[in-house]
């Protein structure tokens, strides 16, 4: 238990003093809640001491007594308020900071990471897992902290009163101590299982949803639901399972302090019979029997929730601890801007797609990378942006290997518009902007206008500030793709990747985009993917890759020279072109 305070009290960091006040003033108020109950054993004591002396009860006593009992109850509210004051919020901050931590991290992991398995993990740990955390865990904590300074604080209190009823009360709790351990113990094994498979479910549900119109088009939707129901069925069982183990075992806990209850209430007017406790000894300890075990009581109610949460924060921490792929890369200025493969290979998984591929990019040339579908050009571009690390051979940016560079100052010179664009449920304006963030208004509509999409950003229901819907479905793919192109024309980096960024451009338009790119990449490393005749044409080198190999090199007049795939490539598009004439 002490565990998943010291846990909550490292994640807090700056905010833990918050956490240790709320500590004291959970303290402080239990002291504070005892006092009406010693008010009551005085009064009693005093009626009791008046009555055997003839009627001669000592108001001011009493008076002084209530005055306690008062200032117990106002104390205890006091403590109460400062306590949720300060601590209650503190999940909710704590974990505003860790997802902001988590999301900075992700920023810097290879993309091999974002596998279908792990989207599940990460949405779960940060929405599922971090939800149930920030929302309890205040309140769990101070369960948990009360219990324990309750059943130290009745303790000592009860053995002072009277060291029979004391031993009662201790071994009540020491034989509950014993059941809450097991409690724990089965806790421990079974709320893994419980939140690994809610996080199933969430990755199931991600799946299913991604993948609605697939399923609708190809009438799926009996065997694609199959999926989704056994992991709705095996968190109902994980659920069920936990609550079945746990509850008879949570009702024992309880039970102990019923009996625990039962027995003072038989010994305690025996006691007083036999004349070894007074009366009013007696009274106090018949109220005490129904109050004293409630807090002690409430801890095994949450035990479990403690155990979930554990499990939750173990979830989270297993995301943090993801490799990061810059751990001991260096901010570096980069000089210049020419790009440098050296007998590089690279696989996704076991399956290598790159062999050996050696070229040069002078800085301030362009280069057209041309090919069949498939043969290892996006993958060749996310290299040099070091999306993924190669398995062999290097990668060189300005001369530096790109393993030993952060990522941030690697990107930092780099514009990608890539062949499939992703844009943010945000407003067009924040869209752009995106390419450099401390960008003024009327530079983002400029870049807007040398991308062409000024005018058709006007057309929306609000212009600039239309909110674009997730991943941009309230857009045409060419309307998107200018979106992406003005967020890098925003960003006006010195080196610019462009894959196939006018495929999905209407003719009409393609000429414009094609200025506006031009206007980009003047006077920058260019690297184009590309199946524009003229873009080719123009080019300082050709790159002909096939097979993850590079199968043709040189500029437009050599490979034409030459038999091969760049000529019969040529020949094809050339005819293309001319029907389309
Ligand atoms: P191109 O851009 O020339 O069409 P790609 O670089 O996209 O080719 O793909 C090269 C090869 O790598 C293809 O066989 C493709 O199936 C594979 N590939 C691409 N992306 C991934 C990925 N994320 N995971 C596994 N394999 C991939
Ligand atoms: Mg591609």
């Amino acid at each position: 238990m002490l565990s998943i305070i010291k846990r909550l009290l490292k994640l807090a960091g700056k905010d833990a003093y918050r956490i240790r006040l709320g500590f004291l003033f959970s303290f402080l108020g239990s002291i504070f809640q005892s006092m009406p109950l010693i008010s009551v054993f005085y009064i009693l004591r005093e009626i009791d001491r008046g009555q055997g002396e003839g009627g001669n009860i000592q108001f001011s006593v009493i008076w002084l007594c209530l005055t306690l009992l008062v200032i117990g109850v106002l104390g205890n509210m006091i403590f109460r308020y400062l306590l949720s004051r300060f601590q209650s919020g503190t999940g909710y901050d704590i974990f505003a900071k860790q997802r902001l931590v988590v999301g900075n991290l992700l920023k810097r992991v290879p993309m091999g990471y974002f596998s279908e398995k792990n989207l599940g993990k990460i949405t779960s740990a940060i929405t599922t897992d971090m939800t149930f955390v920030e929302t309890y865990a205040m309140h769990l904590l101070d369960k948990v902290v009360n219990g324990y300074i309750e059943a130290t604080l009745f303790s000592v209190i009860m053995l002072l009163f009277d060291w029979r009823i004391g031993l009662i009360f201790l071994g009540a709790v020491v034989i509950a101590a014993i059941v809450y351990r097991y409690l724990q113990h089965r806790g421990k094994e079974l709320a893994p299982k419980r939140q690994a498979a809610q996080a199933g479910l969430v990755s199931s549900v991600l799946e299913y949803i991604q993948g609605m119109a697939v399923v609708k088009a190809f009438h799926m939707t009996e065997s694609s639901s199959q999926r989704i129901h056994s992991s709705f069925e095996k968190s109902r069982m994980a659920n069920f399972k936990m609550e079945k183990t746990l509850i008879p075992i949570v009702t024992i806990y309880d039970f102990i302090f019923k009996i625990a209850s039962c027995l003072i209430l038989f010994v305690v007017p025996y006691l007083a019979l036999h004349g070894s406790i007074t009366v009013s000894v007696m009274l106090m300890f018949l109220v005490a029997s129904f109050t004293i075990f409630s807090s002690i009581e409430n801890m095994g109610g949450v035990t479990v929730m403690v155990r979930m949460m554990e499990a939750s924060l173990d979830r989270v921490e297993n995301i943090k601890n993801v490799q990061i792929i810059d751990e001991h890369g260096k901010d570096i200025k980069l000089e210049c801007y020419d790009i440098k493969f050296k007998d590089v290979s690279f696989s996704y998984g076991n399956r290598e797609v790159i062999h050996d591929v050696s070229f040069t990019i002078p800085q301030n040339t362009v280069t057209a990378v041309v090919g069949p579908s498939g043969g290892g050009k996006t993958t060749l571009c996310s290299l040099i942006a070091r999306f993924w690390d190669v398995q062999k051979g290097e990668v060189q940016v300005g001369g530096v290997n790109v393993k030993e560079i952060t990522c941030d100052s690697l990107l930092k010179n780099i514009s990608i518009v890539f062949q499939k664009v992703y844009l943010f449920n945000d407003t067009v304006f924040n869209n752009i902007r995106f390419g450099r963030p401390d960008a003024t208004y009327e530079q983002v509509v400029e870049a807007g206008k040398r991308a062409c999409c000024h005018d058709f950003i006007m057309d929306l229901e609000n212009g600039y500030d239309t909110v674009i819907r997730e991943g941009g479905s309230s857009l045409s793919g060419g309307e998107k793709q200018r979106i992406s192109i003005a967020r890098a024309i925003l960003k006006d980096a010195p080196i610019v990747i462009l894959d196939e960024a006018t495929a999905s451009i209407d003719p009409e338009n393609e000429r414009d985009i094609q200025k506006a790119i031009e206007e980009l990449t003047q006077g920058k490393t260019r690297i184009v993917i590309a199946h524009r005749l003229t873009t080719i044409q123009n080019a300082d080198q050709i790159l002909v890759v096939n097979s993850g190999r590079i199968a043709q090199r040189g500029t437009h007049t050599e490979l034409m020279q030459h038999e091969g795939i760049y000529r019969n490539f040529w020949d094809i598009r050339q005819k293309a072109a001319n029907w389309t004439l």
